[in-house]
């Protein structure tokens, strides 16, 4: 069966923040805020699509801050989603993203009762002095929390982050995926972080006073967050910001590519491999690995037989069902 999520956008309606980095607008740009009318249509659509496709879809409210709208108007948003999901066996659940300190017992209360299984924290970093340079309006502590009783309530915790925002370092972000894993979610999102015109970070970043991370450095350090997670059995289910033209029109800087999960992983399979040929020295090897793996071993414009073969090692990379990583040294013809 295949998942998928049927994603409802709500936008930040009346939000009284001002993050650094966000320009409501170009990130929600004119999506308007659908009627609980509207919803219930748009999954008494899906469903008889879903069901010929065999797909199974949650039912997703996004947009960063669903528990901080008004509440008549999410309870009647919860109750059109809980309707379908009771009509149709193809909703296998309900989930929603919102703002650490928009969560409390009165809030996660109405979430269960109108069935919601999953819900996402904006949390962005785990350093206060991080979030307080940003603007964001929340602590750790708030994240913290929020965790705690999101868990408690019995629905799945997902914890988003970004990297490179304004006075943060790698070791921040690094320390952010620490305090992450300690918090159990079961899901991860990584944000690399995009500057846009007309938000605090443009300013910054126009007046010299803000750098953030090079396309390389955060790369790297994703690839490294990315290990992390994986080695916590904990899942990341997006990394990178998904293509927008109101993104694309408004960027002016920070990390936007639409490829970025690849390049990471083909980064994390290069160290993988370069750690495990280096006791082996340098000479030419073939490497098996599962079909699947192939163009990540190889990498974007090939640049992991690049990079190998700067440091001495001739490669082919051939499929082996199963395989992450199985070298055998090459013998040279004659022998
Ligand atoms: S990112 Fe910050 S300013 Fe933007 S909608 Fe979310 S809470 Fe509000």
């Amino acid at each position: 069966m295949k998942r998928t999520n049927v994603s409802i956008f709500i936008p930040h309606l009346g939000c009284p923040h001002r993050c650094s980095f966000c320009d409501q607008y170009s990130i929600s740009g004119s999506v308007k805020a659908p009627s609980a009318d509207e919803v219930s249509a748009l999954l008494e659509e899906q469903a008889p699509v879903l069901e010929r496709s065999g797909t199974e879809a949650q039912i997703a409210f996004f947009g960063g801050s669903f528990t901080a709208v008004p509440r008549e108007y999410m309870i009647s948003l919860l109750e059109s989603a809980k309707r379908a999901a009771e009509r149709f066996d193809v909703y296998t659940g309900i989930r929603c993203s919102t703002r650490p300190d928009c969560i409390d017992e009165q809030v996660t209360e109405i979430l269960t009762k109108y069935g919601m299984t999953a819900v996402e924290l904006g949390a962005q970093s785990m350093s206060d002095d991080v979030l307080s340079a940003n603007d964001r309006g929340h602590t750790a502590g708030d994240v913290r929390r929020a965790s705690e009783l999101i868990k408690e309530s019995g629905m799945e915790l997902g914890l988003q982050m970004m990297t490179g925002l304004y006075r943060d370092t790698p070791e921040n972000c690094l320390y952010t995926a620490d305090e992450f894993i300690k918090l159990r979610p079961k899901t991860v999102r990584i944000y690399p972080t995009v500057i846009l015109k007309n938000t605090k970070l443009g300013r910054l970043f126009e007046s010299g006073e803000y750098k953030s991370f090079s396309f390389e450095e955060t790369v790297g350090l994703c690839a490294e967050l990315l290990k992390k997670f994986g080695e916590n059995d904990i899942s990341v289910i997006r990394m990178g910001l998904h293509a927008s033209a109101e993104v694309e029109r408004d960027m002016v800087g920070g990390v936007y590519h639409p490829a970025l999960r690849e390049i990471v992983e083909s980064r994390l399979f290069l160290k993988e491999l370069l750690k495990r040929l280096e006791p082996l020295g340098a000479g030419s090897y073939d490497v098996f690995t599962d079909k699947r793996n192939l163009s990540r071993a190889v990498g974007q414009k090939r640049e992991n037989l690049t990079r190998l073969e700067a440091a001495g090692y001739n490669i082919r990379f051939r499929g082996r069902g199963g395989a992450y990583i199985e070298i055998a040294p090459r013998l040279s013809k004659g022998r």
